[in-house]
């Protein structure tokens, strides 16, 4: 590779940086992207469903047909796991006149090379098995990027970090000192296969629509949940799990995934059904207070990289914002470099547009949120709780009945001190109201 053959070198072929190639080459960069996989997408997994936002659709006209997704989410199921019940709250809508209901499953390795591909046709090089090792820093601004095997350097003004979880790069720019372990989560997933018409009848579903299931509880009190993605002709069933929290509970995520498979809260739902894979992979989860700033002289960081990715107890999200980030990112590059200037302060301006987008501010929304998944007491404590309540409504014993009341105060009192519970719920509700 020649030295500044390219205005921008992209790093990582994930949905933040093939957006952010995709966008810098149809501004007319000329633009490198380098994706250490064999292609893109093949080190790439996530169980679970896309949002929609409007960048994808800006750039490729007619995304959302286009994209190789499998199911349109209609029905979400969020489950409250305790030791011996279940409670569940179901969310169906048939809300047929909304072009796009706002989620479909899809399959990261079929996802990432399509959208690679869409960068590449808008004159993008991509090259695969191409793993970057640091960046190039000439006069204290970030220059090109070192990469491994024979090729050695590759210099540009602009070089964008999509490098997912843990970027380094971000890291060797100085935009951040490093992350911890209580600032991540890992996801373990297991690949199931079933027929079509199997999973439709499972899930109450019709051709092309999708489901998701979410637990809550049923972790042997780690932080974190599980969940059940319905796939075309497969179901993705795994746990996110905060890593802090494993450690201190002592459990290896796959052995909780086993239980969790073998539970009767998805063990039906797999009969018959072929394991195909085990995968993992760690993602951000400690929301704005892991997001560092995003540029330096010569240098963007979009998706995972900068921590963009959250969950507040009910939706999972994080591709939604790699791809808006990675637009941005390309947007501000190609205007700075459209005017000869990559300066720290030319390339604030995504910051700043980060900020106005729905990126930061959702996860500034969702910031007490973030926090509050980080007590114990909800994934433990308050699943038994709230089975307990369960139980006792619907128990028929000969009894006088009790009121709600009466027997949410009892089932309180054998866990948590009054005085706790009262605090929880005005972290709860300044979370969620
Ligand atoms: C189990 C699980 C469930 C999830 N569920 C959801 C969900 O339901 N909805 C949702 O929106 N998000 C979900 N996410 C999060 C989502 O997957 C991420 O937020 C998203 O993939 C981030 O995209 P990215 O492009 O920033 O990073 P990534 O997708 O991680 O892509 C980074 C790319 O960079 C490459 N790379 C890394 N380092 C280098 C290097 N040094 N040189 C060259 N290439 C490199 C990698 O190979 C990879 O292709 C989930 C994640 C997991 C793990």
């Amino acid at each position: 590779m020649a030295a500044t053959e390219f205005d921008a070198v992209v790093v990582g072929a994930g949905p933040a940086g093939s957006i952010a190639a995709l966008t810098l080459s149809q501004k007319g960069v000329k633009t490198l992207l380098l994706e250490r996989g064999e292609r893109p997408g093949a080190k790439n997994m996530f169980g679970g469903t896309l949002a929609w936002c409007p960048a994808p659709e800006e750039l490729i006209p007619g995304f959302w047909e286009k994209a190789p997704w499998e199911r349109e989410v209609v029905r979400r199921v969020l489950t409250v796991v305790a030791e011996t019940s279940a409670t569940s709250m179901v969310f169906r809508s048939d809300d047929v006149d909304r072009p796009f209901r706002g989620r479909v499953t899809l399959f990261r390795p079929a996802f990432d090379a399509w959208l690679a591909a869409q960068a590449q046709a808008a004159g993008v090089t991509v090259v695969c098995g191409c793993t970057v090792e640091g960046l190039v820093v000439c006069g204290g601004r970030v220059c090109g990027v070192r990469v491994g095997g024979s090729d050695g350097v590759v210099e540009a003004p602009l070089v964008v970090a999509g490098d997912g979880a843990l970027s380094f790069l971000a890291q060797e720019a100085g935009l951040h000192a490093g992350v911890h372990a209580e600032q991540m989560a890992v996801g373990v997933r297991a690949l199931y296969a079933l027929e079509e018409d199997e999973i439709d009848g499972r899930f109450g579903l019709v051709r092309g629509q999708g489901a998701t299931n979410e637990y809550l509880g049923g972790t042997e009190g780690v932080r974190g949940g599980g969940f059940v993605y319905t796939q075309t002709e497969s179901l993705s069933v795994g746990l996110v799990l905060h890593l802090d929290s494993l450690k201190t509970r002592g459990f290896a995520p796959y052995d909780l995934l086993e239980r969790f498979v073998g539970s009767v809260h998805v063990a039906p739902l797999l009969r018959g059904a072929q394991l195909v894979e085990y995968s993992a992979h760690l993602l951000p989860e400690a929301g704005l207070s892991m997001v560092p700033r995003l540029s330096t002289s010569g240098f963007l960081v979009a998706g995972d990289a900068g921590g963009l990715c959250y969950t507040n107890g009910l939706t999972q999200e994080g591709m939604n914002l790699a791809m808006t980030s990675g637009h941005l990112a390309g947007l501000v590059g190609a205007e700075a470099l459209e005017v000869g200037d990559v300066s720290a302060a030319r390339l604030a301006a995504y910051d700043r547009r980060l900020r106005e987008s729905f990126v930061l501010r959702d996860l500034k929304t969702y910031d007490r949120a973030i926090k509050l998944l980080r007590r114990d007491r909800l994934f433990s404590d308050y699943p038994e709780v709230v089975g307990a309540i369960m139980e006792q409504l619907y128990a028929s014993d000969g009894a006088p009945k009790r009121r709600v009341g009466s027997i949410a105060r009892g089932a309180l009192r054998d866990r948590i001190p009054i005085r706790e519970t009262l605090a929880d719920l005005i972290r709860i509700g300044r979370s969620y109201l």
